[in-house]
């Protein structure tokens, strides 16, 4: 038997990464896990429960995993669900890094799959829900900028090439992570999924069990009338301009994406975002945030269908 190998898929928030997990999870012999960060160490009221889409109480899956500790669990997941994959949408770097970590005095592989939206999508996506225009700039030059500095041997993946040809994209990410492919594995709604949190729509489409895709970005007419002189601002932004240089350098269709060569080594020194991030998650164990004060449900990246305001 091959290995056992941890896809962890990443992005910014509204990035697509828990489509693009459940679509890889989308296999007899995989299971997408959702966002385990959130599990083990919680941010908002709703990551103290369990409340998975599959809708069994206690979820037969996490029932046999959720009290491992978590530099265990991806070892005690593969050992008790008996999987060749299991696919992560934790996206916090600190814990892809810690990943990486546990992953060196254990017996399986990580591979790192990163989604990004183009900036005039991902723009759309936040201002739509609120956010000012420029918002997704700071989100996105964070979080590929740490991905490009971390030197994570990534596999790219565009969400708008996702969304015009699913077949192929999907075809294309599984042969550069080396996952066998099917015809229809992009239909992630037709499967049982088991995952924890992440995009309420998404969720909505796997428990409805239908679902399709989208293939052209239909912007409203209020940010119509702003994509001109965002595109001018875009195109500009050699910071900007550099990390779609190095997205696209490592994309599923290039041949060289990715080579699975030797584990990935974590930083000697971890930047200091790593242990903010923890910081933050351990001071958010104690005092979590609820939906209310993250805004609405919708607005946010981790959500239960149910949203649960626990007291
Ligand atoms: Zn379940």
């Amino acid at each position: 038997m091959e290995t056992p190998t941890l896809i962890n898929v990443g992005g910014t928030s509204r990035s697509g990464s828990t489509l693009v997990h459940l679509i890889l999870g989308n296999a007899p012999d995989a299971i997408a896990c959702g966002e385990v960060v959130s599990w083990f160490r919680p941010e908002h009221t709703h990551h103290f429960e369990i409340d998975c889409p599959c809708g069994r109480r206690p979820c037969p899956v996490w029932n046999k995993i959720s009290t491992a500790s978590a530099n265990q669990f991806y070892s005690t997941a593969f050992r008790e669900l008996g999987v060749q994959y299991l696919v992560d949408s934790s996206k916090a770097l600190s814990w892809i890094l810690d990943t990486h970590r546990w992953a060196r005095n254990s017996d399986y592989a990580v591979v790192d799959v990163v989604v990004w939206k183009n900036p005039l999508d991902l723009a759309y996506s936040f201002w739509k829900r609120g956010h000012d225009l420029m918002f997704w700039r700071s989100q996105f030059v964070k979080y590929y900028g740490r991905v490009q500095q971390l030197r994570l041997p990534v596999v790219a993946i565009n969400y708008g090439d996702l969304m015009q040809r699913p077949r192929e994209t999907t075809a294309s990410l599984c042969a550069a992570i080396g996952m066998p492919d099917y015809e229809g594995k992009e239909r992630f709604w037709e499967g049982e999924h088991h995952h924890l949190f992440g995009s309420l729509g998404v969720r909505r489409q796997v428990e409805a069990g239908q679902s399709v895709f989208v293939s052209q970005q239909n912007f409203s007419d209020k940010f119509a009338t702003k994509v001109d002189a965002l595109s001018d601002t875009i195109n500009a932004d050699n910071e900007v301009q550099q990390l779609i240089h190095f997205l696209k350098s490592v994309d599923v269709t290039e041949s060289s994406a990715y080579r699975r060569s030797e584990p990935y080594r974590p930083p000697h020194v971890y930047p200091g975002w790593y242990f903010a991030q923890r910081i933050k998650r351990v001071y958010r164990r104690y005092y979590p945030a609820t939906l209310i004060h993250a805004g609405r449900a919708d607005d946010i990246e981790t959500v239960p269908i149910r949203p649960a305001i626990k007291a």
